[in-house]
C-alpha cells in the first residue's frame, strides 16, 4: 500500500470512557469482523482484560476503508488506560501519525484525558476531539465539548458525537480520520528502520515483534538486524494483523504489522529497538522511546520451593510481553529461592503475579510491595535500597524517597475533603484551577509510596467515586524514613522488614507483632515477636509455650488413625520454615504477607 492511502491512529482516553467500545464498531463497520464473530472488546485478547474488563497490551488492526471511492489502509491501536501502562500508551504513539481523544459525553475531562492528551502533543500527532456514548440520557455532549474545545483550542462544533456503543456518529469519525490525520512520511528507497512497539512470546511460533516501518521495507526470507544487538534473523514470515494474523508479501513505509523470525529467546526481541536490513543496515536507529521504569518492587516466591526453575522461565517468557518488567533472583531466610521484581504499579504487580499463576500454572507469594529508597551513609556511599531488608545498618546520613506530581480532578465541593487526605499523606499542594465553576484541578507532591497502595481507594471514597486521579514521576526528595523489622525469638525475618516513615513505624509494627501472634502456632518454648527500628524495640508480643502432642488428642483411639495423624504431622513439617528455633508454617508466611 503505497503510503498516501496509509492513516495510523490510535484511540485515547480516561479509562472506561469507551476506548475498547469504539475499537470493536470500527472493526465492525470496516467488515474486519463480521457480525457473528464479534464478541465485546475483541481486541481485548487476554483473560485477564476480559475479565477485569481493562486493556493491558496494546493491539494493532488493519482496516480497509473507503472514502469517494478511494480505498484507504487504516491501522488502529487500541491503548491501556490505566496508569500503570502509561508507558505502553507512549509506545502505541509512537507508531501513529493521529489520535482520537475520547471523552465520555456523560463525564467530561478526567485525569487522563488531560495526560493522554499531553503524550500525544508530544508525539506530534494530530488529535480529533471526540465525545462518545451520546446515546446515553445522562449525556451532555454540548457542554463537554465546550470543555474539550477549550482544552485542545479547537471549534466546539469540531468535537465529533459518536456512541462505541449503538455506532452512531462512527462512519463520519472514520471518514474524518482519513480526511485529518496525515499520511505516513518515510523514504522508501532508504534501508529499511522500523521501530518494535510491543512483542509477545507465542508457545507455537515463538517470538512475535509488532512493528511499523518508517523508512525502506520489510521482505520475507531476507535476513534482518536488530540494531542494538546486532543479532541478525532471517524473516520467516511477515504479514498484517485483520483481525487474526495474515502473512504478507511484505511491508513498507508507513505500514503496521508483525514478523516472526524463528527466535526462542525472550530477550532478542526487544521493545523499542529498531529493525533494519542485515546486508544494508541503517546507519542510526530510531529514537524516541522512553525506557520504562520500574517503580515498585516486591519479592515473588514460589509457594513449593521446587517450582523456582519453573517461575525463572514463565518470567522469561512474561518479560516479552511486558518490557516494563524486571526481575532479578533473590533468596530470604524466610521464604527460600526467588525473585526481587520491580513493576510499573501496583495494578501492574498484581496483573504479573496473576499471569504467572494463570498461564504458567504456579502458586505463588509476594512480598509486602515497596518502592526504591536513595540511601546516603554518613562516610558518603550511596545505597539503592529495592529491598527492605536491605536498608544499611550503619550510620545513614539521607535518605531519599520518590515523589509524583499528582493532578486531582473533582467536584469543587469536594476540595476540603482531597486536601484532608492529601496532608495525611505527607502531600504538598503545588496549585489549583478551576476547569469550570464547579470543577476544579488540584496538583501535589506527593510520596511514591503514599499514592501507590491505597490512595486511589481512599480518594474514590472521599469523593463518592467523582475524583478522578493522573500521576507522573517527579523526582525524589530526603524524608524522615526508618526501617522496622520483625523478630522472632531474636532472628530477623527478613520477608516482613519495612521501610516506613517515622510517624509510622510504631503502627506498623504493633500491627505485625499483632499479626504474626495469630498466625504462628504455639511451639515447645516461649517465643518472643518483636518490632525494632535498629536495636530499639517498639512493640512486642508473645507467643506461650505449649507441649506438642497430636497422639495425645486420640488417646485409646484405633491404630490406623495414629499414624494417619503422625504423616500428617510430617508432612506438615515439610512445609515449616525455621527461623532460628521457631518452625512457622508456610501459611503462616503467606497469610501475613497477603491480608491488607
Ligand atoms: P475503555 O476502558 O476506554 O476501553 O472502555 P470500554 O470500552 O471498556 O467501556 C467502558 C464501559 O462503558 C463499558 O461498560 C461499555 O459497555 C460502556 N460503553 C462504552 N461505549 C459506550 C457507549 O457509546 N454508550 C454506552 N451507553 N455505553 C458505552
Ligand atoms: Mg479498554
Amino acid at each position: 500500500t503505497p503510503p498516501e492511502a496509509i492513516r495510523n491512529f490510535c484511540i485515547i482516553a480516561h479509562i472506561d470512557h469507551g476506548k475498547s467500545t469504539l475499537a470493536d464498531r470500527m472493526l465492525q463497520i470496516t467488515g474486519v469482523v463480521e457480525e457473528r464473530a464479534m464478541r465485546a472488546q475483541y481486541l481485548d485478547r487476554m483473560d485477564i482484560e476480559r475479565e477485569r474488563g481493562i486493556t493491558i497490551k496494546s493491539q494493532a488492526v488493519r482496516m480497509p476503508w473507503e472514502v469517494e471511492g478511494h480505498p484507504y489502509v487504516l491501522n488502529m491501536i487500541d491503548t491501556p488506560g490505566h496508569v500503570d501502562f502509561t508507558y505502553e500508551v507512549s509506545r502505541s504513539l509512537a507508531a501513529c501519525e493521529g489520535a482520537v481523544l475520547l471523552v465520555d459525553a456523560a463525564q467530561g475531562i478526567e485525569a487522563q484525558t488531560l495526560a493522554n492528551l499531553y503524550l500525544a502533543l508530544e508525539n506530534d500527532l494530530t488529535v480529533i476531539p471526540v465525545l462518545n456514548k451520546i446515546d446515553l440520557p445522562a449525556a451532555q455532549p454540548e457542554k463537554y465539548a465546550e470543555e474539550l474545545a477549550g482544552l485542545i483550542g479547537c471549534d466546539p462544533a469540531d468535537c465529533f458525537q459518536v456512541s462505541g456503543k449503538t455506532g452512531a456518529g462512527v462512519e463520519p469519525l472514520l471518514d474524518a480520520i482519513v480526511g485529518q490525520v496525515p499520511p505516513p512520511v518515510g523514504d522508501p528507497a532508504a534501508p529499511a528502520r522500523a521501530m518494535i512497539f510491543d512483542s509477545v512470546y507465542d508457545t507455537y511460533r515463538g517470538v512475535v515483534t509488532y512493528v511499523r516501518v518508517v523508512d525502506g521495507d520489510l521482505n520475507p526470507r531476507e535476513r534482518i538486524a536488530m540494531m542494538s544487538t546486532k543479532a541478525t534473523h532471517e524473516l520467516l514470515e511477515i504479514g498484517v494483523i485483520s483481525p487474526e494474523p495474515t502473512p504478507a508479501d511484505g511491508l513498507g513505509v508507513g505500514e503496521v504489522g508483525y514478523l516472526i523470525t524463528g527466535v526462542k529467546d525472550v530477550r532478542q526481541s526487544r521493545v523499542g529497538d529498531t529493525v533494519t536490513n542485515a546486508r544494508t543496515p541503517a546507519d542510526s536507529p530510531l529514537g524516541g522511546y522512553r525506557d520504562p521504569k520500574p517503580m515498585v518492587f516486591s519479592g515473588l516466591y514460589p509457594i513449593d520451593g521446587s517450582d523456582y526453575p519453573d517461575l525463572r522461565d514463565a518470567l522469561d517468557k512474561l518479560k516479552l510481553n511486558d518490557a516494563a518488567l524486571v526481575y532479578e533472583p533473590e533468596t530470604s531466610a524466610a521464604l527460600g529461592f526467588g525473585f526481587r521484581c520491580g513493576f510499573l504499579g501496583l495494578l501492574h504487580l498484581e496483573i504479573v503475579r496473576e499471569r504467572l499463576e494463570r498461564e504458567f500454572d504456579l502458586d505463588l507469594i509476594s512480598t509486602q510491595p515497596n518502592v526504591v529508597y536513595d540511601v546516603t551513609m554518613e562516610d558518603g556511599t550511596e545505597v539503592v535500597v529495592t529491598n527492605p531488608s536491605e536498608f544499611p545498618g550503619g550510620k545513614v546520613a539521607d535518605v531519599r524517597e520518590p515523589v509524583v506530581r499528582a493532578t486531582i480532578l473533582a467536584p469543587s465541593e469536594f476540595i476540603g475533603a482531597i486536601m484532608e487526605l492529601c496532608q495525611g499523606k505527607r502531600g504538598t499542594l503545588l496549585g489549583m484551577d478551576y476547569l469550570s465553576e464547579d470543577r476544579v484541578e488540584m496538583r501535589y507532591t506527593l510520596p511514591l509510596a503514599e499514592i501507590v497502595f491505597d490512595f486511589f481507594d481512599a480518594l474514590k471514597s472521599r469523593t463518592r467515586g467523582y475524583a478522578s486521579l493522573d500521576y507522573e514521576p517527579a523526582g525524589d526528595q530526603s524524608a524522615d524514613l526508618v526501617k522496622v523489622d520483625i523478630l522472632l525469638q531474636g532472628e530477623q525475618v527478613d520477608a516482613f522488614s519495612a521501610i516506613v516513615h517515622k510517624d509510622r513505624a510504631y503502627g506498623y509494627g504493633v500491627m505485625m507483632a499483632g499479626k504474626l501472634k495469630e498466625l504462628i502456632p504455639r511451639q515447645q518454648f516461649e517465643v518472643p515477636i518483636q518490632a525494632a527500628v535498629g536495636a530499639r524495640v517498639i512493640a512486642r508480643e508473645n507467643i506461650r509455650a505449649i507441649r506438642k502432642d497430636v497422639l495425645a488428642k486420640c488417646y485409646g483411639g484405633d491404630i490406623s488413625r495414629k499414624r494417619k495423624l503422625l504423616e500428617k504431622q510430617k508432612e506438615g513439617k515439610k512445609r515449616m520454615k525455621m527461623v532460628g528455633r521457631v518452625e512457622v508454617p508456610q501459611e503462616a508466611f503467606i497469610a501475613a504477607l497477603t491480608s491488607d
